[in-house]
């Protein structure tokens, strides 16, 4: 008997119960492209993962015994008792201006079909935003082009905008709009040879579209000569949850490398509802515990740390900037809901795109009193200011009017005008999708209507009034519009000739 105990005993002394180190794990389970891998206790978080026929992973749950990691790409030729080993290395993308013109996946891998992609240099996909030190107010103008955002929500270089509306608003031409813009002002920037112009690239992030919506995408950049200043990450709906998780953080990436090397870059996330839910599907894989609409607790920290990668740094640290341009889609207008409120309160200002305005044919369907930018004003140029100024004031004023005056049928005579002048100032506002209008021609436009020359336009032929003077100014005062360019502000003089310039084109103009 005693014998027994003893040797009982004796391999209970004996046993190790030390943890073991080890690097590599094998898979207990997986579904749904998620592993949970036993073993790999030296992981990180967010650590690449190698699996068998090249599979890569990242390490999301870092529990006690075991680890959940998620899969990008194809997972279906993994199985259970498959080996898998930490790379060490958290999980980078391929950065540097020979991302440009291509169209890549999350992991910055071709898909173009264009060949290998050039690039030396790799960059974290996670990384810790610009520290308050390292960043500067922002100063500098970004352009969209569109008449209506730069003159009252103006966007300045290092800000982060958010473009939020129902479904089919126009949202995604907003932003195209905006790339368009940039790309037209690097080829006029780049072809002076002036040493202090400062190109602004893009970077669009297609997360959960489809893949004709992509495509059209891309044929429009094309098109307009703007796929030369752009990198395409596209992460379709086809694509695997992770992968459409991953996808804005890549693009944030590349963006960054931007911005430490003293340039100026501009990123698209479209969109981030679409990041959110495929966010929400890998939580509840990972039996992650769920919150507020499904989504788990930390999604509020998904796009938090996502959009202060954007910023403005100082001179010590290279003058670059990253502004984003994230895009939510809402349901029926309700900008209530979780993942609206939590991307308005991370921005610095949203443009809200009306459904009835765009039904009513008022594109871009801005809404005025809904839309604001906090910062861009520091960075809009004074020549907008002045003839601006007063426009958002103005159409503010009309909506409210206009809401009651469709009850009343004796207005007085203020009311009347002021409903005219709205009506007009809405028109001139109105324009087509993807032709962005250059700055200078924006402050002649608006000049016109500033100083009362539209006044005698029927309302209805206003958007070709507006036409008409872009042509004009175009055509025959090249030298005016430069001029308002390089000053960036209206003084005496140029008062003086742009008055000369609409009189001038007043008789040329018939409706
Ligand atoms: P989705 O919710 O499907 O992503 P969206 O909000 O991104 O849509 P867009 O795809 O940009 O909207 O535009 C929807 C439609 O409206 C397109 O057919 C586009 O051509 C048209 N559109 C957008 N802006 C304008 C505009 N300024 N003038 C005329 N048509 C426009
Ligand atoms: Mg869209």
């Amino acid at each position: 008997m005693s014998s027994v105990i003893e040797q009982i005993e004796q391999q209970i002394a004996n046993l190790q119960t030390k943890a073991v180190k080890s690097n590599t794990g094998k898979i207990v389970q997986v579904a749904d492209g998620v592993a949970k891998v036993d073993g790999l206790s030296e992981v990180m978080y967010n650590e690449m993962i190698e699996f068998p026929g090249g599979a890569i992973g990242i390490a999301l749950n870092l529990e006690e015994d075991e680890v959940g990691v998620v899969i990008l790409g194809e997972a279906n030729h993994l199985k259970q008792g498959d080996e898998c080993k930490c790379t060490g290395q958290l999980l980078s993308v391929p950065v540097g201006k020979g991302l440009l013109g291509r169209v890549v996946n999350a992991l910055g891998q071709p898909i173009d079909g264009k060949g290998a992609i050039e690039s030396s240099d790799t960059y974290p996909v996670e990384r810790i935003a610009p520290g308050v030190i390292a960043r500067k107010s922002v100063d500098q103008p970004l352009m969209t082009g569109i008449k209506s955002v730069d003159s009252m929500i103006p966007i300045g270089r290092g800000q982060r905008e958010l473009i939020i509306g129902d479904r089919g608003t126009g949202k995604t031409s907003i932003a195209l709009d905006t790339i368009i813009n940039q790309a037209n002002i690097n080829k006029v920037g780049l072809a002076s040879g002036d040493e202090n112009f400062r190109p602004v690239y893009s970077i669009y992030v297609a997360v959960g579209q489809k893949n004709s919506n992509v495509a059209r995408t891309i044929g429009v950049l094309e098109e307009a000569g703007a796929l030369e200043y752009t990198i395409i990450v596209s992460a379709p709906a086809a694509d695997a949850a992770a992968n459409q998780y991953i996808a804005p953080y890549a693009g944030a990436a590349m963006s960054e490398y931007f911005m430490h090397n003293g340039m100026d870059a501009l990123i698209v996330y479209d969109d981030l509802s679409k990041h959110a839910a495929a966010y929400r599907q890998m939580s509840l894989i990972l039996k992650r515990p769920s919150g507020r609409e499904a989504y788990p607790g930390d999604v509020f920290y998904l796009h938090s740390r996502l959009l202060e990668r954007s910023a403005r740094v100082n001179e010590e640290n290279g003058n670059g900037s990253v502004t984003a341009l994230p895009i939510i889609e809402t349901l029926a207008g309700d900008l209530a809901a979780y993942i609206p409120t939590n991307v308005i309160s991370i921005t610095d200002g949203q443009i809200f795109l009306e459904t009835d305005l765009f039904n009513q044919g008022i594109r871009p369907a801005v809404s005025v009193g809904l839309s604001v930018s906090r910062v861009g004003s520091a960075a809009q140029i004074k020549a907008t200011k002045q003839v601006a100024g007063k426009l958002k004031l103005e159409l503010a004023q009309f909506r409210e009017l206009a809401a009651f005056a469709q009850f009343g049928s004796d207005l007085d005579a203020k009311t009347k005008s002021q409903l005219d002048r709205g009506a007009r100032i809405v028109e001139l506002f109105k324009q087509p999708a993807f032709s962005p209008v250059s700055i200078e021609l924006q402050v002649a436009i608006l000049w016109g209507m500033q100083n009362n020359y539209y006044d005698a336009v029927d309302v209805s032929d206003i958007v070709a009034a507006a036409g008409s003077v872009g042509e004009f100014f175009t055509s025959r005062k090249e030298s005016l519009l430069d001029s308002i360019r390089n000053k960036a502000k209206l003084d005496d003089t140029l008062n003086d000739e742009l008055k000369k310039a609409f009189e001038e084109w007043k008789p040329t103009f018939s409706a």
